[in-house]
């Protein structure tokens, strides 16, 4: 019989459990929502699952005491609810399910959680804000991509937004069974994504563009099938370069979290 994955609590009895001693909890958050034409509407959460999954293996090796909690699969969508079925719930909402978790992590000693987001729409950084002094649990934020954009630059060739090159190619890598293709004429026969070209419909000022006034920005009026990015030059390679580098910065981070004294100077280096 083969080994299971030791950090997966999906997966684990209650006797595998007792038998853990995790010091760190990884709380991958998904969402529900159009992909442009040629991903599923579990994009983010297929992300957040296998991201999580590789991280958890990776600080396992590094003797890492981890365990990876189940994704949550819905996120905020406000800006998303012109589009059939995008799943949404509050950040008021949210921030409640993400205090409940904690408190259960808190109950069971476990005192360290990484939020480990996939999701544009999901703000975490006032949650962490709002319950900071009021649980025991010392809890960090990871938002992926954000964290990757150097390395996303330098090996794609389109910035993306939403369902662009970037989440197609991980998806190519983690799960090529769901993406979709259409009818194509070229001569080589090479599958074509059946997707748009991910455009987006510029804003009226100078300010917005340049980003320094912010918006929710309404995505019915910013693109046509959902997605903001060009998609058309991911590679399932790309997918595995992006995925190793998250991981391989993930990965330590959780190693050395599982590792530090949880000492009242935590997470500051002590005197000397
Ligand atoms: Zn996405």
């Amino acid at each position: 019989m083969n080994e299971l994955p030791g950090w997966r609590l999906e997966e684990s009895t209650l006797g595998d459990v007792r038998d853990a001693d995790w010091r760190v909890a990884v709380l991958p958050m998904g969402a529900t929502e159009p992909h442009n034409l040629h991903l599923p509407y579990a994009t983010d959460s297929y992300e957040a699952w296998h991201l999580a999954d590789l991280c958890c293996r990776k600080a396992s090796e590094l003797g890492g005491r981890v365990v990876q909690l189940p994704v949550v699969p819905f996120g905020t969508e406000t800006n998303l609810r012109a589009f059939p079925l995008a799943m949404n719930l509050q950040p008021s909402t949210l921030f409640l399910v993400l205090r409940d978790l904690v408190a259960s992590l808190e109950a069971s000693g476990i005192h360290k959680l990484l939020i480990l987001n996939s999701h544009g729409g999901n703000d975490f950084k006032p949650f962490l804000r709002e319950i900071y002094g009021q649980t025991k649990v010392h809890i960090f934020l990871c938002n992926w991509y954000q964290m990757i954009r150097d390395v996303a630059n330098s090996i794609c060739e389109h910035e993306d937004d939403h369902a662009g090159e970037m989440e197609t190619s991980l998806i190519m890598y983690f799960r090529p069974d769901l993406i979709r293709y259409q009818e194509t004429n070229n001569p080589a026969g090479t599958p074509e994504l059946a997707a748009d070209e991910g455009s987006r419909r510029p804003l009226r000022f100078e300010a917005l563009r340049e980003g320094w006034v912010g918006l929710s920005r309404p995505w019915q009026l910013l693109t046509t099938n959902s997605g903001s990015g060009n998609p058309h030059s991911a590679t399932r390679d790309k997918g595995e370069q992006l995925a190793e580098a998250i991981a391989g910065r993930i990965g330590p981070f959780l190693a050395e979290l599982s590792q530090a004294e949880l000492d009242p100077f935590f997470p500051f280096e002590p005197d000397a």
